[in-house]
């Protein structure tokens, strides 16, 4: 029998490693988005995902080595130039193996910019939790979370922000991570 919960500890500690002061993105950052999170929103593509979910819609995201290394000192100033956004949403890929330099870029928009934080994972709240580390130090940086893979037997579009039924989008405490709500 297939141990999913052992699968997921393994490819959430297969981190990508780039050189300090860099994030791998699989996409220009976006402003004004509607669709990832409430309110307007700035966007970040992060590169490389190990969970390759049948039916991802975005599987040239999951090469480890493809996308564009950026600087994050640049993605900082480029976010900073956004006007009028309620917030950053992580997007994937798979935030959650780059969790350093999203927890950076986190802290920054939060600090700086007054801004919320969001993410997307493939991984479950749990397995976050559970692995500890730079991902949990990521995780507690967020306003909320968006968990769990793509599975295409319980797609649904008429959930919010979500792309099938297991997936949940989870309202954070900062700082702990807590749940304080979940829909
Ligand atoms: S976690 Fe997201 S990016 Fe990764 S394979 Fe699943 S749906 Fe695609």
């Amino acid at each position: 029998m297939v141990d999913w919960h052992k699968i997921s500890l393994e490819k959430i500690a297969r981190e990508l490693e780039t050189p300090k002061g860099y994030i791998r993105v699989s996409a220009p950052l976006e402003h004004d988005n509607i669709v990832n999170g409430d309110g307007l929103r700035a966007v970040l593509w992060t590169q490389g995902c190990p969970n390759h979910c049948p039916g991802c819609q975005n599987p040239e995201t999951w090469d480890y080595e493809a996308g564009i290394l950026r600087k994050i000192d640049d993605i900082k100033k480029e976010l900073a130039s956004f006007r009028g956004q309620a917030g950053l949403t992580f997007c994937g890929g798979e935030p959650f193996v780059q969790p350093e330099a999203c927890k950076e870029i986190a802290d920054f928009v939060r600090k700086e910019l007054g801004w919320n934080v969001w993410s997307f994972s493939g991984f479950t709240y749990e397995i976050i939790m559970e692995h500890g580390g730079n991902a949990l130090k990521f995780l507690k940086s967020l306003d909320a979370l968006i968990d769990g893979p793509f599975i295409l037997s319980q797609r649904d579009l008429s959930l919010r922000f979500r792309g099938s039924k297991n997936q949940r989008l989870l309202h954070l405490k900062y700082g702990t991570g807590e749940i304080l709500s979940a829909e």
